[in-house]
């Protein structure tokens, strides 16, 4: 997609400090952090949101959860830390390229929002 900044992120066209890289899955850190740590995990190729998750696209959401269990040992959150997903309007959906954010190393409240 020519005009989502994620694919350009994961292109290079658009500069991120990425903390994972590998064929499918980026990870960098979120320019506006919400949590001491806050990593967006992406996949490199351009999915819109969790609605459009399907049975051809799919491993690579597994894969993302694979790398953010990896990614929150090598950062210390020993404490836990919280993966989420905005989806679409009501979700808080800002960014259309399927993206979690893994934040922790603070206390988050129940209901978010
Ligand atoms: P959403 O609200 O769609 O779930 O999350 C989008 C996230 O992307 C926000 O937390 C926002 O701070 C982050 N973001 C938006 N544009 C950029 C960017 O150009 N670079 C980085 N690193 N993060 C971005
Ligand atoms: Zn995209």
């Amino acid at each position: 997609m020519s005009d989502c900044i994620f694919c350009k992120i994961a292109n290079g066209e658009i500069p991120s400090t990425k903390v994972y890289e590998d064929d499918t899955v980026l990870a960098f850190k979120d320019l506006s952090p919400q949590a001491p740590v806050h990593v967006l995990l992406i996949p490199k190729q351009h999915i819109a949101s969790c609605d459009d998750i399907a049975p051809d696209n799919s491993a690579v959401v597994a894969h993302i959860f694979e790398v953010a269990a990896r990614l929150a040992k090598e950062f210390g959150l020993t404490n836990g830390y919280r993966i989420v997903n905005n989806c679409g309007e009501d979700g808080g959906q800002t960014v259309k390229h399927l993206h979690f954010h893994l934040m922790g190393g603070r206390a988050f409240g129940w209901p978010a929002g």
